[in-house]
């Protein structure tokens, strides 16, 4: 989007009636008008128009967005509030204007190359894996499973040795950029884009498979958009497990399932239908869905860097949806996400347990319930 056609949606979006504000969960944990679709735009607009610059409080509220998406889905024009809001971050952070906290989170990525300040020569060194002599695929592990939820990681790979292949995990990949994409910091996200598109193009492999939704949008979308090509195909796990249905087990797990839709995977890449096989194929009694839903799905309340500068609006969000699924009597809430998963397990309590996919694909082949997640 170039910067006229950026300025006439932000002049249509702060002429409309606001036809999805109710979606906005911004709005939802400041009940205010301020962090809404209309609100930010609003903001961009009297910028646009020299009537009022954007000051310390409306960069506030464009770091209150968590580029989540959904007010898309109901905006009839087709407003795209998340790529406004990412767009005008970039112009924020070349100002030098960036919440503190938000900046702190940029130079650990950039020292550490994982935004949890983690030594990264220990990211994957812990890791062991079974070689075979099937085909050879990259698991792309992305920072949160190799440092938060690393019950995913080794689900994972258990998961694609079951399956045949021959499981790659580098000690070499960095952060894949997604958090300094979203929050304006694009020149660093590009250097550590180029460093892992040099390290996977070098290994000889199939395909690079993800778990984290966040390093699937950047890997497939941000890197080519750039300028960056990875010289294989890079899968969702859920797509690769969804092509491989008839050598998952078949109706074992005995429990009431739901899904939540992760953003990166479900809106922002259109990825709905593969989590979903991969559940109803392992499950005995199928899949309740919650209300909200694929394109409608509410965010977990993790994303864009809320989680970093506002911790209880952040969690405010994430109780909500697990509510939303508590609604459905289900005794699983499925996530397809690392990220989502960490939200949303910190959000319930014994009545519903939160697992990753591949976590219940090792549920179903070992009968097993994986370890918890750390905070
Ligand atoms: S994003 Fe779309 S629906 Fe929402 S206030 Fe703006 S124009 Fe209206
Ligand atoms: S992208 Fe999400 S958080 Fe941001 S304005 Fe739209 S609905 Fe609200």
């Amino acid at each position: 989007m170039n910067a006229d056609e950026m300025a006439e949606q932000v002049r249509m979006c702060a002429a409309c009636p606001k036809m999805c504000r109710h979606i906005c969960p911004t709005f939802f944990a400041w009940r205010s008008d301020s962090p809404t679709p209309h609100g930010r735009a609003l903001l961009v607009h009297y910028d646009n128009l020299g009537v009022r610059p954007l000051d310390e409080r409306a960069v506030e509220v464009l770091y209150q967005c968590l580029e989540c998406s959904h007010c898309l889905t109901w905006c009839v024009p087709g407003i795209d509030i998340a790529s406004i809001v990412e767009a005008v971050r970039e112009r924020i952070v070349a100002e030098e204007r960036a919440p503190p906290a938000i900046i702190k989170m940029a130079e650990t990525i950039e020292s550490c190359h994982n935004p949890y300040g983690e030594d990264h020569t220990h990211r994957n060194d812990w890791v062991t894996i079974e070689e075979t002599d099937g085909q050879g695929i990259v698991y792309f592990t992305g920072c949160t499973a190799a440092y938060r939820e690393t019950s995913i990681l080794t689900s994972t790979t258990k998961t694609l040795t079951g399956l045949g292949y021959n499981v790659i995990v580098t000690p070499d990949e960095w952060c894949c950029g997604s958090p300094l994409f979203r929050t304006g910091f694009k020149e660093l996200a590009l250097s550590q884009a180029r460093h892992n598109v040099n390290v996977l193009n070098s290994i000889e492999a199939e395909a690079i498979v993800v778990t984290c939704p966040g390093c699937y949008r950047v890997l497939t979308q941000d890197y080519p958009e750039n300028g960056l090509q990875l010289n294989k195909p890079v899968l969702h796990l859920s797509q690769l497990l969804a092509d491989r249905l008839d050598d998952l087990p078949k109706g074992v797990l005995h429990a009431r399932f739901t899904y939540h839709d992760p953003c990166h995977l479900g809106r922002h890449s259109g990825v709905y239908e593969p989590p979903r096989q991969v559940i109803t194929r392992l499950s005995a009694d199928g899949l309740v869905e919650m209300q909200r839903n694929r394109d409608n799905a509410m965010c977990c309340g993790n994303g864009a860097g809320l989680r970093t500068l506002f911790p209880e609006k952040s969690r405010e969000i994430g109780a909500e949806r697990v509510r939303q699924a508590v609604e459905t009597g289900a005794d699983y809430l499925v996530t397809a996400c690392p990220f989502c998963k960490n939200m949303l397990a910190s959000q319930s309590d014994n009545s519903l347990n939160v697992i990753d996919l591949p976590e219940l694909v090792q549920m179903a082949t070992s009968g097993k319930s994986p370890n918890g997640s750390t905070d």
